[in-house]
């Protein structure tokens, strides 16, 4: 299990939720959703608090420096009207303190204009304040300077005479007057001067909550950030991440649950799903893997685990594998009696009794049917898998109960040790399987190590035995002749037909290569017929083509696996009774250990074949155990005496008197006698001195191809003549 650790300690730790069940938002603790339109909002709200305080703090400002201003424009104007009136209004009183002519009435009406223009100034002034007084105090001062000088009000207009020596009075306390409207237009400027100040001061808030709120914003946004990255990004990493690895085929790989929100039910969906696929999975790998009766390990898992120990990457160690290869003995026979459901119930207790033989790390498998295979980890010496084969022996000696039924079972058992030269898992399986046939043939109940020779024997022979089928349709059949001569004069009185097969990549075979295989697996019919008619054919031309071998008799070797079959039969008979074939003239020769065996019609079918004119020669005699009286009611004509009795292992006297025995009975019998295996002249001249009338044999000559014996043929040569017949011949 890899899944990353949690950093955060708010979500609780993951359970892989059915997902049948779906995501149950009751369990939700957290919400994505809810989260973020929460700091979405947030933000928001700082934004617009951040606008409103800007265009607040702006338009305040705004109106603070447009309202101080104005103000203080308007007071500045009034002064001002206010100044230039008196100046005029004293001028005005100048002239009619010196009795100048001066419109008195209009002195008046301007004296009440500024009057209202006094009112004006302190109507705009602030109240209660310094100015206030200052203005009140110049209009007191004003009245009384002008009461003071006749000239306030009516009393201006019953003013006489020159009063010029008053003007300095005047002009001084106008000029106390002027003195005050300029401290208020100074207080004025200094207002204003105040009011701009605290304009700075409000702008200088105003900087200082903004930049706060640009701090607060930068923090929000970093902080939502990491908690991006925290609650989304790696979430959705790890998510993406369990993807990969479930693709990969990593089954086991869960997705840590950070918290339970969104995105937390997707992982925990998503291990349900990699649960799900999981144990789908093992169910399919335990089904394919597994023999579902016994639940041991089926044939493909067990050449899947041996292929894997050939592969690139094994180890020495199971370099040393050994293949136990058991089958049950008679097993059919207990389905046959008890039912396929007892045999089942067997096939169980029986698996688990293997089982129970095997070490942990050895393999147990069922190949199927009665067969079982274990694989062994085995020591160099090899020995563990004997021991095992010995344990299981031992296993099975304790009866098996199945219903009311008591059991005995055996079973036949067949190693085979991986060697460097094996190269494959179903090599090992073969030889294992071929250890236990061995095994099986040998009696049951047995254990049988792999040989290899023997093996490749079998082998061998199994190859020949597929390619013997096609040997007569494919032509690869060929005749070779042996002429059987006349000991005396040395004429060749007969040739014997030799067969030989020229196997596409073995070469020239010898008969007893495949005549064995071909009697196994009944090929020997097509091939005797092939010879039969062939070599009848070839002697009937030479007989017709050469003018002294007219009586030239041809000796053909039967099998007696041939002569039980009535088809066959009569395919034989059908090929001697051609009038081409001669058949008095071709000689049958079967041996006398086949008849002796085959008593089931093989000396009634000779007797129907002798029917057709055909002699019958008993082959290789003296090997098989006949007796007198068996051989008195064998269909023969000739006895060809086995070569073993000319053969340097038995000493000369000894064969020469089993050979005069052999002589005498056939002349008892009437029968004509070949003497096979002549090699040298010595053997030639014991025949000669015992009487035997006829010779064969690689001193006489050798076999060959229809080529080079009909050229001996045509030469009339005579083989190994007596020099007395010799003379004979050249007198006559
Ligand atoms: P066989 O019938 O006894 O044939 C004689 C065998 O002895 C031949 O071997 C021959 O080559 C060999 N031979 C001949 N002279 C000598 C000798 O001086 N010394 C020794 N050591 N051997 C000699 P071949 O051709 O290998 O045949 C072996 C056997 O195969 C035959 O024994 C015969 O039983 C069988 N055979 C041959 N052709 C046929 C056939 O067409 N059909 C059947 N059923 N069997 C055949
Ligand atoms: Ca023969
Ligand atoms: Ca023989």
């Amino acid at each position: 299990m890899d899944a990353q650790a949690p950093d955060n300690a708010s979500g609780p730790a993951a359970t892989p939720r059915d997902p049948a069940t779906g995501p149950a938002a009751s369990g939700r603790t957290w919400s994505l959703r809810r989260e973020w339109s929460r700091a979405f909002l947030l933000m928001l709200a700082a934004l617009l608090i951040g606008a409103v305080v800007t265009i607040v703090g702006v338009r305040g400002l705004m109106d603070q420096v447009q309202e101080t201003s104005g103000r203080l424009q308007l007071e500045l104007e009034k002064v001002e009207t206010l100044r230039s009136a008196l100046d005029s209004h004293e001028q005005l009183g100048h002239q009619l303190l010196s009795s100048a002519p001066v419109d008195r009435s209009a002195f008046l009406r301007q004296q009440e204009e500024i009057t209202r223009v006094f009112e004006d100034v302190a109507a705009v002034l602030p109240a209660e304040t310094e100015v206030r007084e200052t203005i009140a105090a110049a209009r007191q001062s004003w009245e009384e300077t002008l009461a003071e000088h006749g000239l306030w009000g009516s009393g201006v207009l019953s003013l006489r005479g020159s009063h010029v020596e008053e003007t300095p009075a005047l002009a001084a306390s106008s000029a106390g007057i002027r003195s005050k409207l300029a401290d208020i237009r100074r207080y004025s400027l200094a207002e204003m001067d105040k009011g701009l100040a605290h304009s700075a001061e409000l702008e200088r808030f105003l900087v200082v909550a903004r930049s706060f709120l640009f701090v607060v914003a930068v923090g929000a946004t970093v902080y939502f950030r990491r908690r991006m990255v925290k609650d989304l990004m790696r979430p959705v990493g790890s998510l993406h991440q369990g993807v990969r690895k479930l693709q990969a085929g990593n089954y086991n790989h869960r997705i840590e649950v950070f918290r339970r929100d969104e995105l937390g039910e997707l992982a925990e969906a998503f291990n349900g799903m990699a649960a799900a696929v999981h144990s789908s999975h093992e169910t399919l790998t335990h089904r394919a893997t597994h023999d579902p009766l016994t639940g041991l390990a089926n044939r493909a898992a067990l050449m899947e685990r041996l292929t894997a120990s050939f592969g690139a990457g094994s180890t020495r160690r199971n370099r040393n594998e050994g293949l136990l290869f058991i089958d049950i003995d008679d097993f059919k026979e207990v389905n046959d009696s008890l039912g396929h459901e007892r045999g089942d119930a067997l096939l169980i207790q029986l698996a688990a009794r293997l089982k129970g033989c095997v070490r942990s790390d050895d393999v147990v498998a069922r190949l199927g049917g009665d067969e079982f295979a274990i694989v062994v980890m085995d020591d160099d010496a090899g020995s563990v898998t004997a021991w095992i084969a010995d344990r299981i022996h031992r296993a099975l000696r304790a009866p098996f109960f199945v219903g009311d039924d008591r059991l005995t079972v055996t079973a036949s058992m067949g190693a085979a040790q991986r060697r460097p030269e094996t190269t494959d898992a179903a090599e090992l399986l073969r030889q294992a399987d071929f250890a236990m046939y061995l095994a099986k043939h040998g009696g049951k109940a047995r254990f049988q190590l792999f040989d290899a020779e023997g093996y490749d024997h079998m082998t061998y022979r199994a190859a020949l035995k597929r390619d013997l089928a096609s040997a007569v349709p494919a032509g690869q059949l060929r005749l070779e002749y042996q002429p059987v001569a006349d000991l005396n004069s040395g004429a060749i009185l007969g040739v014997e037909a030799l067969v030989r097969w020229e196997h596409p990549t073995l070469g020239l075979l010898a008969p007893s290569e495949f005549i064995p295989l071909a009697e196994e697996t009944g090929d020997i019919d097509a091939v005797g017929c092939w010879v039969l008619d062939n070599a009848s054919r070839q002697a009937a031309s030479w007989r017709k083509s050469l003018p002294h071998c007219g009586d030239l008799w041809i000796a053909i070797n039967l099998s007696t696996i041939q002569l039980p079959n009535p088809r066959n039969l009569v395919a034989i008979t059908r090929i001697l009774a051609d009038p081409a074939a001669q058949a008095e003239k071709v000689v049958l020769e079967v041996t006398e250990t086949a008849l002796a065996g085959s008593t089931d019609g093989g000396i009634a079918a000779l007797k129907a074949l002798k029917e057709t004119g055909v002699r019958v020669a008993i082959d290789d005699f003296g090997t098989g155990y006949s007796s007198l009286s068996s051989l008195a009611v064998l269909p023969a004509d000739i006895l060809k005496i086995d070569r073993s009795f000319l053969g340097r292992q038995s000493s000369e006297a000894q064969s020469a008197a089993m050979l005069e025995g052999i002589l005498g009975l056939a002349r008892m019998l009437s029968l004509d006698v070949i003497a096979e295996g002549v090699e040298e002249p010595g053997q030639l001249d014991l025949l000669r001195a015992l009487d035997c009338p006829m010779g064969q044999g690689y001193f006489l000559a050798r076999p060959g191809s229809a080529e080079a014996i009909e050229t001996l043929l045509a030469s009339g040569a005579r083989l190994q003549p007596r020099p007395a017949a010799l003379e004979q011949a050249v007198d006559s």
